[in-house]
């Protein structure tokens, strides 16, 4: 038997007569694009997080490319994240027409180093992008307190982040702008592309509607250079079935990811979870010497494993003009390894990636 890393079929199959059901009302309805399905989703995705406003969008890239340019990023502009996420996320920075510059991250959470941001804040700073990377939501204190001080912007990239925690809060809240996205094997996954700005400014989430439909205002007049990135009627239909059991999904990636610390704690390092947050798994990330042979020692005990990321954004040839010096994001690429967490997964399931993963470290060795 394989434990394959990811598999959503289990998860749409159990919801599939609600699915259908979902689909029939809006091949009823006749409504397809910015329709009654995707205002309710928005309202009730804004109430799940605890913003104001909630905007459906495309997909999670287009939720950060729409949030930095309402915050008024231009070409000229830097904008500072982290390079140990998805490509996704400089790719934003740039379709914006901003630089990304890049600061290191603390070896425990594996999240942007606060004190490294503060170095690389510059006169050309314009906003900060966060990333609650593998659902482990950052530590907002310290950012929120540098981009104050700097007075500059904070966009979160919550793309794998849905309900994780900080200082009592949902992740997204804190910024001017949170930005989701429902790939389907995100927290909250559609059945296709999707993604949601949210932001608690009247004005910001206005400008985002108009961003998201080509600048229109209410008469259909453009006076911004606009997008077309809209959340179909069809996916926020889906999205609404699915946000009424995130929280038992997420209870689930937790309980999970109790197992797999309790497990193997002693016998390997473990991505921290931020102090006083709740991290909500989107991944399980481990830190293995030799992570090929690791990789495959777990494939051959039927386990399938996953790498995020194996090379920092700015080694992608189409980022390596913004390379900078990242001794531990360049040290954890080298060692990270994903093991198999979704709500779906059966403890036996679980059992087995422990005894495979025991197996491997303390019967073969590292091969380090
Ligand atoms: C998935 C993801 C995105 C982009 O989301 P899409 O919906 O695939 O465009 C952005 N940032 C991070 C960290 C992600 O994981």
């Amino acid at each position: 038997m394989i434990i394959p890393f990811f598999d959503c079929r289990e998860q749409n199959r159990a919801l599939r007569d609600s699915l259908c059901e979902a689909l029939d009302a809006v091949v009823d309805s006749g409504q397809i694009i910015l329709g009654e399905q995707g205002s309710c989703f928005e309202a009730e995705f804004a109430r799940w997080i605890g913003a104001r406003h909630a905007i459906g969008v495309a997909n999670g890239t287009d939720a950060l490319v729409i949030s930095l340019r309402c915050l008024g990023v231009r070409p000229g502009d830097e904008v500072v994240t982290v390079a140990n996420s998805a490509v996704a996320t400089a790719s934003a920075i740039c379709q914006a027409g901003a630089t990304p510059v890049f600061a290191d991250i603390l070896p425990d959470t594996l999240l942007m180093d606060p004190e490294d941001l503060k170095r690389v804040i510059g006169p050309k700073t314009k906003a900060i992008v966060p990333v609650h990377l593998y659902g482990n939501p950052a530590g907002m204190e310290p950012i929120m307190r540098t981009a104050r001080e700097a007075g500059i912007a904070v966009v979160e990239d919550a793309c794998q982040a849905h309900g994780a925690v900080i200082g009592g809060r949902r992740v997204g809240t804190f910024g001017n702008f949170g930005c989701f996205s429902f790939y389907p094997t995100k927290n909250l996954g559609a059945l296709g592309d999707g993604g949601m700005i949210v932001t608690d400014n009247d004005e910001l989430a206005e400008r985002a509607r108009r961003f998201r439909f080509y600048g229109f205002d209410r008469e259909r007049v453009s006076h911004e250079v606009g997008q077309n990135s809209r959340l179909d009627e069809l996916q926020a239909a889906f999205l609404r079935i699915k946000l009424a059991r995130l929280d038992e999904w997420i209870a689930r990636r937790r309980d999970i990811a109790e197992q797999y610390a309790y497990k193997l704690g002693a016998v390997i390092p473990l991505q921290c979870a931020t102090p006083g947050g709740t991290h909500v798994y989107h991944l399980f990330v481990v830190r293995v010497q030799g992570r090929d042979a690791f990789r495959h020692a777990m494939r051959r005990r039927g386990v399938e494993t996953a790498v995020h990321y194996a090379i920092p954004l700015c080694e992608h040839p189409a980022y390596s003009g913004f390379a900078r010096a990242l001794p531990v994001t360049r040290e954890v690429v080298l060692q990270n390894v994903s093991l198999p967490l979704y709500p779906e997964m059966t403890d036996a399931d679980v059992l087995a990636v422990v005894g495979a993963a025991r197996a491997v470290l303390e019967g073969e060795g590292s091969h380090a």
